[in-house]
């Protein structure tokens, strides 16, 4: 596995893959590797050629007083789990934007509730930080983890609307023995924070099994859900459609829960498919 830090140097790379005929498939992570990370990185390695795994924690997408500073790193760990997993590039970029950028991507709609609503600014940044990702790695194929369901819905918006060649495929939620799901956040977590996160999960199933019960109203489900939670602030509980994350009031069609929530000072986010119509 080669490390590339210099973006002009990713693209050169990029180029000359492409001119050999070779298919490149990418995995953008924020780094503090774990098995959700993991799980993309084998989903893409049997479907391309050549593979690329960016680190980079993208300023852009952190709003004044979030975590940015305090992000966990694990330079030498991630390289060594990337290069185990088949990465061909590691793209560790200190920097990633041109001097005097101007430019960000805005996908309305899907950004304006859940995350969005919360976090103003945060989706603009993921796109902005893909697109200019994309240029760079010039992937065929790209794999978003559907932990974060909101943002995988954008980036398959924003490719499809800015005609980008690239194939978005979702992968799967990589959840804990006990339930939680795994992010590079649950390092801020105490063990009794951990404990109290469990209840994101906890809820989310509830509500999974209220509606393989013949739950239909979302009311119902949520109350379902709201009543398993033991977090410090609830920025979100809801039910959207599974496709375009529209509100839903009465299941008729593919739905997803989903939660965001603070334990202390960290703010976890959670989803799942509620049957038995789930995708
Ligand atoms: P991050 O490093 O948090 O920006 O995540 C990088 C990519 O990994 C995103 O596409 C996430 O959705 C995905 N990811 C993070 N955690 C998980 C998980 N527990 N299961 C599946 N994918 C994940």
């Amino acid at each position: 596995m080669q490390t590339i830090t210099d973006p002009a140097a990713m693209r050169a790379w990029a180029r000359a893959r492409r001119a050999e005929g070779r298919r490149i498939g990418f995995v953008p992570t924020m780094g503090y590797l774990h098995r959700g990370h993991t799980s993309l990185m084998d989903l893409a390695r049997p479907r391309c050629d050549a593979l690329v795994v960016s680190i980079y924690v993208n300023p852009l997408q952190f709003g004044p007083g979030e975590d940015l500073d305090r992000y966990p790193r694990d330079p030498e760990g991630d390289a060594r789990k990337c290069a185990e997993h088949g990465a061909d590039v590691l793209f560790m970029p200190p920097d990633l934007y041109a001097p005097g950028h101007a430019t960000t991507v805005h996908v309305a709609g899907l950004t304006e509730g859940l995350c969005g609503a919360h976090r103003p600014g945060h989706f603009d940044g993921v796109t902005t930080v893909v697109a200019r990702l994309f240029g760079l790695v010039k992937p065929h194929l790209a794999v978003f983890g559907e932990k974060d369901y909101q943002q995988l819905a954008t980036v398959r918006r924003m490719v499809e609307d800015l005609a980008m060649d690239v194939e978005v495929v979702g992968a799967p939620l990589v959840r804990d023995a006990d339930g939680l799901a795994l992010s590079s956040r649950n390092a801020y977590l105490s063990p009794a924070e951990r404990a109290r996160a469990l209840s994101l999960s906890r809820a989310l199933r509830a509500m999974r099994e209220a509606a393989e019960a013949g739950e239909r109203e979302a009311a119902a489900l949520v109350a379902a859900g709201r009543a398993r939670l033991d977090v410090d602030r609830l920025d979100y509980l809801e039910v959207r459609d599974a496709r375009d994350l529209r509100p839903v009031e009465v299941i008729e069609a593919p739905a997803r829960a989903l939660v965001a929530a603070w334990i202390g000072r960290t703010r976890l986010i959670d989803n799942m498919p509620l049957g038995p119509t789930a995708p």
